[in-house]
């Protein structure tokens, strides 16, 4: 299928040309048709999927076309809400990019910074408004933001949303927008909760799903390496230095460990900087710019920081521990391989956390492969991380380690 086939209008389509997209991904061929119906859109799509564009390429073309026929109420019609400032600012940027010669003004609101810069943009007239709900709510009940003209709404990453604790701010929007509108609901998962929200909020919702969270990265080459704790910084800057690692988004599960991972990596030698909750958001800004312009090789980021971060051509994601959620792995991976384009996700498992693996082994419905050639290989692995301490006290003689993997194996 093209572009040309989903009945999108000239700039729409030269706009997607001088981006070099050659064709509409899976969630953009479903849901584009849907959306420019004027149905309601239950989207079971992951990030990386093109699913921003899915919804953003055909609310342009309905705005810009009512825009052009004059009618044009005041205010937003628009309304995205999204879990993280990142993603927030990536989809508004989105919007810009997609909708570049259009006359539509988009802009973005998020919490962690001064109010008054986000407050002067709204007054200045907006048609569509990208938010976090904390920030959201706010500007709603200080009555800086009205939703009175809004015709789309639009719930992204709904799953994350609720695992961020947002669902009452949610339910709180909700409840002030205008009964007619078109609502669009995404979520990479949909256990049972999201569907409750889900069917709070549609109305005879189409039903669109592409790669099923199980089924999800595809294209990303996965490998395992088992490793006691206190070796694994040690792997990471082995591999860093000698594996061809272009760009390497590492995850850990605490803003502490993040902090940590980084200034060790950073002590090796090699350009790393750290990103979370706890950074300022002009810190966390700098450092995915730093990051996406390749001056920084290395980016820490705990899961929430990271998600939805859009990130072209990022080669590698590292597990430096792996999450005990299996869907946070499945996020995690799917940062690279993004939009049919390859990638190696990599992570280091320690004996506390083979749990965790198997559950994510029980989700994917395989097993993710092993790789046992590197210096701090430990196999068989129960075997070695049995005794604990005795390891931890290995771990730090690697001379002792290596005689003793010789030996073994
Ligand atoms: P998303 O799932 O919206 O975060 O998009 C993932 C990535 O795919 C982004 O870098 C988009 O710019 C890119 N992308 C979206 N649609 C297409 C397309 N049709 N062809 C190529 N790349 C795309």
């Amino acid at each position: 299928m093209k572009f040309e086939d989903l009945n999108l209008i000239a700039p729409i389509l030269r706009t997607l040309k001088n981006k070099g997209y050659t064709a509409p991904t899976p969630i953009q061929q479903k849901a584009i048709p849907v959306i420019l119906q004027g149905k309601d859109l239950l989207g079971c799509a992951q990030t990386g999927t093109g699913k921003t564009a899915a919804f953003a390429i055909p609310i342009l073309q309905i705005l810009h076309e009512k825009q052009t026929l004059g009618n044009w109420p005041p205010g937003i019609k628009t309304l995205v809400i999204t879990p993280t400032r990142e993603l927030a600012i990536q989809i508004d940027e989105s919007f810009g990019a997609y909708g570049e010669g259009s006359r539509l003004r988009h802009t973005v609101v998020f919490g962690g910074v001064k109010q008054h810069a986000q407050v002067r943009k709204i007054r200045a007239g907006v048609d569509i408004l990208v938010a976090t709900p904390g920030r959201l709510l706010d500007l709603m009940n200080q009555g800086i933001v009205d939703l009175r003209h809004l015709k789309f709404f639009v719930l992204d990453e709904a799953d994350r949303m609720l695992d961020m604790g947002f669902i009452h701010d949610i339910k709180k929007i909700v409840a002030k927008l205008p009964p007619r509108r078109q609502s669009l609901f995404f979520s990479a998962t949909m256990p049972p909760d999201i569907t409750t929200l889900a069917n709070s909020l549609l109305t005879n919702p189409v039903r669109v799903e592409v790669s099923p969270v199980s089924s999800a990265a595809e294209t990303v080459e996965q490998k395992m390496y088992h490793v006691a704790k206190a070796n694994k910084k040690s792997l990471l800057t082995h591999m860093l230095k000698n594996e061809n690692i272009p760009s390497a988004l590492v995850f850990t599960r605490t803003k502490y460990g993040a902090d940590k991972v980084a200034r060790f990596i950073k002590n090796a030698g090699i350009h790393a900087e750290a990103i979370h909750g706890n950074k300022s958001q002009n810190a966390r800004q700098m450092a995915l710019k730093n990051f996406k312009n390749k001056s920084t090789k290395v980016l820490v980021a705990t899961d929430i920081a990271a998600r939805g971060i859009d990130i072209d051509e990022l080669s590698h994601v590292i597990n430096f521990e792996i999450p005990n959620e299996p869907e946070a792995y499945v996020h995690r991976i799917g940062r690279t391989g993004r939009a049919e384009k390859t990638g190696i996700a990599l992570s280091f498992c320690d004996q506390d956390e083979k749990k965790h693996v198997k559950n994510i082994h029980k989700l994917l419905k395989k097993e993710i492969p092993v790789e046992r050639r590197h210096p701090f290989s430990i196999s068989p692995f129960d075997a070695v991380e049995k005794k604990k301490s005795g390891n931890q006290d290995r771990a730090r003689r690697p001379q002792k380690k290596q005689i003793w993997h010789r030996r073994k194996g």
